[in-house]
């Protein structure tokens, strides 16, 4: 079988942490692109230097170069500035819409076969920008979002159950920010739905912290965001499509009437195989459930219009 070829664009947190996950389940050759040449070129010989230690025989390059993308199956989009504290997911938007649609702009040259996943913030906006930019069929562009937010919830709900976490299965839906939209009924352990096991405040209080989840490491960290389960997202959503895995979990997907939304971006449940997103499910909402995802549909809009008015996307 060939070897299958990832490429990061953008070696920082997010990005190397990704690599160094890739690596250790020796998912695919790597390549991590960033400006920062020298840092890169560093960080991939050390984590080859490492690799008769932890077991690893995969290549994995560090390059200024953005044609080292060619032929990569999946490329992966970390590039950009980290929210700090106090700033607004929308506040990045502005610069890093111009980064993202620089990468875009690469891929699309070198690598127009590939799968695209998108995590540089606001995400659900910039998957826009490289959905536009590439011009890619609108299955082949994939925003990191869904997976990490319901990590966060399996997590806190396991924690509190004080049971095993891989027992735990949950699903965020809508946009990555604040709006968000966690659902307790399809959120189950061993398929016994949370709100069977959980009284109403409990579950309140969890769906309350996986909201601010990303916030609460922002705040500790004081300057960068979290990187770790962001990082555990993108190899997982990597692994699915380059091993054609048909992995079922909220991602952002762009929607076309699905769920009643038109153009747009958001967290849905979704199939992850070897031609990216292969089907889209859609959850039978409750009303509560359903003016949630649209209240939140709306901000990302509101997100995506302002791109508009700061870029030429086209
Ligand atoms: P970081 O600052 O550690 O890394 C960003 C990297 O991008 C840096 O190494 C920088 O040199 C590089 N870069 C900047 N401009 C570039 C360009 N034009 N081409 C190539 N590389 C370029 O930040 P991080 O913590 O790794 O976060 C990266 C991005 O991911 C941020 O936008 C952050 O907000 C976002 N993020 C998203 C999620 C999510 O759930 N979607 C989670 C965590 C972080």
């Amino acid at each position: 079988m060939a070897r299958r070829k990832v490429s990061i664009i953008g070696a920082g947190n997010v990005g190397a942490t990704a690599a160094y996950y890739i690596a250790e389940k020796v998912i695919a050759d790597i390549v991590m692109v960033d400006v920062i040449e020298g840092v890169t070129q560093a960080k991939a010989l050390d984590f080859l230097h490492a690799g008769p230690l932890r077991r690893y025989d995969v290549s994995i390059r560090g390059t200024g170069d953005f044609s080292a993308v060619a032929d990569s199956d999946v490329v992966v989009v970390t590039a950009g500035v980290p929210r700090r504290p106090g700033m607004d997911r929308m506040d990045l938007l502005k610069v890093n819409a111009g980064i993202v649609k620089s990468a875009a702009k690469s891929i699309a040259l070198y690598a127009p076969n590939s799968t695209v996943i998108v995590v540089s913030n606001p995400l659900d906006v910039m998957c826009h920008v490289a959905l536009r930019t590439t011009g890619f069929a609108v299955r082949r562009v994939i925003g990191m979002a869904g997976i990490l937010d319901s990590t966060r919830f399996r997590y806190f709900v396991a924690q509190e159950l004080r049971c095993a976490l891989t027992d735990v299965h949950a699903m965020v839906l809508g946009g990555h920010g604040d709006q968000m939209v966690p659902l307790p009924r399809f959120t189950t352990v061993a398929g016994i739905p949370i709100t069977q096991l959980l009284d109403q405040a409990t579950i309140e209080r969890l769906v309350d912290r996986t909201r601010k989840g990303g916030a609460e490491i922002v705040a500790y960290l004081k300057t960068g965001s979290a990187y770790y389960a962001p990082a555990a997202s993108v190899a997982e959503m990597v692994e699915a499509v380059v091993t054609d895995r048909k992995t079922l979990a909220p991602c952002a997907a762009y929607l076309r009437g699905e769920y009643g939304i038109e153009n747009l971006f958001i967290g849905v449940p979704v199939l992850l195989g070897k031609n990216g997103i292969e089907r889209i499910v859609e959850l039978d909402l409750d009303e509560s459930e359903m003016a949630l995802l649209r209240e939140s549909a709306e901000a990302v809009k509101k997100g995506v219009d302002e791109l508009d008015t700061f870029f030429e996307v086209r």
